[in-house]
């Protein structure tokens, strides 16, 4: 992938900043998903290559589902020892991230969110990019770093969650490039694919099951919601949305899917799905949250039923104010975008 032009400049800064580092802390998003989970653990591996001193952080751990990628092991829930350099990876804003020791700041913030609000001493952000994995396998070898196979894994990893298998509408011709790069230094598609995409347990489909019972559809809307009860009767160990937003997104009545996952009796966190054409970071933005144009999501204070209402009656307006185009163009079928 070519970064765009005013990006060359940030990339040198970038470069002499490891240069001049001897130790080095990443850390991601809160709730992080295969991109943010694949960019630490890359970034982290790269620049223990070139004699880094690094540390991983990721204070809820690997999730189940990237467990098995090199590199996991080596991943902390906190800071042991300050580090000279601080680096933000696949998160948009300071609201978002997790880890950071208090009174330090970023000193680099490599994302692909359009929403990130850059707010590091250098800012890498290419909202082009596939994934913040695809920046990463452009940027690790100019840091004079080689990709190897647990490097290359993780990243492909981040690719494959991102672009949910190479089926958002931004999988462009440089995502798979990339990604022909990273299987050629060993990452293999099949196995990393399966873990990350296809592979679930019996209880996931169980506690889908709960909320594709109760799914509402209107006016090319569709939604629905994952209850505290619903994650209790299932069996389901995890509070994250089982990929049940990846399956809402594949409905084709819907330009818009909303899922709702009660987090606790106070908290919900919204994901919002849209085809191509059909913003929703807008929307995302205007409860506190952020995302991509077609995935963005906010985390809302209140009682599931309320947040329910109030989000789906201003996605209906925001949608009924959107002129509908003529056609539905083919790409428009292939619902969902990257996180
Ligand atoms: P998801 O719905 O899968 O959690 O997230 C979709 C996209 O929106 C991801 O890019 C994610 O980083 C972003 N996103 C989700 N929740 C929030 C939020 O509360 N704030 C911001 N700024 N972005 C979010
Ligand atoms: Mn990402």
């Amino acid at each position: 992938m070519k970064l765009e032009k005013n990006n060359n400049l940030v990339v040198d800064q970038i470069k002499l900043a490891f240069e001049g580092a001897q130790s080095v802390g990443i850390v991601t998003h809160v709730r992080p998903d295969g991109d943010a989970i694949g960019s630490v653990i890359g970034l982290g591996l790269a620049l223990l290559s070139i004699g880094k001193k690094v540390q991983m952080v990721i204070p809820s751990g690997v999730s189940h589902t990237f467990r098995h990628l090199a590199g996991t092991e080596l991943v902390q829930k906190t800071f042991e020892s300050p580090c000279g350099l601080y680096v933000s990876v696949d998160c948009a804003d300071l609201k978002r991230s997790k880890g950071l020791p208090v009174s330090s700041s970023f000193d680099i913030n490599i994302d692909h969110h359009i929403t990130n609000e850059k707010f590091a001493r250098y800012n890498l952000v290419s909202p082009d990019a596939v994934a913040t994995c695809a920046i990463l396998t452009d940027l690790i070898p100019q840091i004079g770093a080689e990709i190897n196979r647990d490097i290359a894994s993780a990243l492909l990893s981040g690719i494959i969650s991102d672009s949910i298998g190479f089926r958002t509408s931004n999988t462009n011709i440089d995502a798979l490039n990339l990604s022909v790069k990273l299987m050629r230094a060993g990452a293999d598609l099949y196995a990393l694919y399966n873990k990350a995409l296809i592979n679930r347990p019996y209880t996931a489909a169980k506690y889908w099951g709960f909320a594709l019972a109760r799914m509402q559809k209107q006016d090319g809307l569709v939604w629905t919601s994952l209850t505290l009860e619903d994650r209790k009767n299932s069996g389901y160990k995890l509070d994250d949305d089982a990929d049940l937003t990846n399956v809402l997104s594949s409905i084709e009545e819907g330009r818009i899917s909303i899922l709702f996952v009660e987090h606790s009796t106070t908290k919900t966190k919204v994901s919002w799905r849209s085809v191509p054409g059909v913003d929703v970071s807008v929307l995302a933005s205007e409860f506190n949250g952020g995302g991509h144009p077609a995935a963005a999501g906010a985390e809302l204070s209140g009682i599931l039923q309320e947040i329910e209402k109030k989000v789906v009656d201003r996605t209906a307006a925001y949608l009924h104010s959107i002129a509908k185009p003529e056609t539905r163009g083919n790409s428009e079928l292939m619902n969902g975008v990257a996180k």
